[in-house]
């Protein structure tokens, strides 16, 4: 079936692969997203993202795509029901794009559940049969893989591990209520932890560490930055955030008896096990069942921001070919 391109397009950045049917990078290319400028604007960034990966392939017409879009979609339709960190609510993608693109074919999905497959297809989860995504950002994503493929659940809404409650009266979640994971450990949740404590007093660098980098915006790279420096309310905070990143970890692996725990998202890929290690000690404290003989993996992503396209890029594959009724990738068990 040769090359195809896989597509993730995020709040800030987006990022296109051309990918050979052995699942190797041809080309690559990334670009920021922008969504301020209009829906038209990213799509024709999308697309112009989509040709340069081709070309840089070596090919003269853009094969199928699949972009890894960070909301619901209507693959049948090809229409971006909701995503809010793009302000994007029914923008119909797939027409639009496969019209810059000479007609190529484009396949919609959720970027975590492409970024769960991407491991599970190529990184830590290759082989296995039970396994779970967690990507820790701007919020919390997660996707689980039960009996070697993606579990989607009965209406398709499964692996939303961000919204587990684990603070019924703690903190607004993005999803309105109080509590989740996410409004506890992400890397929104961290930068209103470090506010809250610089505010009462605590003493950090941070405020002149964005000064000096030029954000206003906690990223991975100065939170990274401050852990290196020991400022004390970054690594309070890290380490508060890992606490209960343990507890859900722990919680899903006694629910799941995953083989892997995939930890992915920016911190995860800048700071690999330094930002894993805890996560995995506070799991396995909580574990009811633990064998050394067969230890449960759990380790920061090895492809980094690799995952989500080439798992877009077998979700195209898996469209273009087998294409069951659901038209959802059957994956190898
Ligand atoms: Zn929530």
């Amino acid at each position: 079936m040769g090359m195809v391109i896989g597509v993730d397009l995020g709040g800030t950045k987006m990022a296109a692969a051309a990918v050979a049917e052995d699942g190797q990078i041809l080309a690559s290319a990334r670009e920021k997203t922008r969504p301020e400028e209009g829906v038209e604007a990213v799509i024709a960034r999308l697309a112009d993202l989509s040709w340069r990966v081709t070309r840089a392939a070596g090919a003269g017409a853009v094969p199928a795509v699949c972009v890894g879009v960070p909301g619901g979609v209507d693959d049948a339709t090809g229409v971006v029901d909701k995503a809010s960190n793009l302000g994007w609510e029914g923008v119909a993608l797939g027409p639009a794009l496969s019209a810059l693109l000479g007609g190529a074919r484009v396949f919609l999905d959720n970027d975590v559940r492409v970024a769960v497959l991407g491991e599970h297809t190529y990184g830590l989860g290759k082989g296995t049969r039970t396994m779970v995504g967690v990507f820790v950002g701007t919020g919390i994503g997660g996707g689980v893989v039960a009996g070697g493929q993606l579990h989607l659940g009965g209406r398709g809404a499964a692996g939303e591990l961000g919204h587990m409650v684990l603070k019924p009266k703690g903190p607004r979640c993005s999803c309105g209520r109080r509590g989740c994971v996410e409004a506890l450990a992400s890397r929104t949740a961290m930068e209103r932890r470090v506010w809250a404590l610089i505010a009462r007093g605590h003493k950090s660098i941070l405020p002149r560490l964005l000064k000096k980098e030029g954000r206003t915006r906690l990223t991975s790279s100065v939170i990274a930055q401050a852990l290196d420096a020991e400022d004390p309310v970054m690594t309070e905070v890290v380490a508060r955030a890992q606490r209960y990143l343990a507890l859900m970890v722990g919680s899903v692996v006694n629910l799941l008896d995953p083989e892997v725990v995939v930890v992915g998202g920016g911190l995860a890929e800048r700071l690999g096990d330094r930002f894993v290690a805890p996560i995995r000690e506070g799991a396995r404290a909580r574990f009811l069942v633990e064998r050394a003989a067969d230890r449960v993996l759990i380790a920061a992503t090895a492809l980094k921001e690799t995952a989500a396209p080439l798992g877009a890029a077998e979700v195209a594959r898996a469209r273009l070919g087998k294409g069951d009724a659901s038209g959802r990738p059957r994956l190898a068990g």
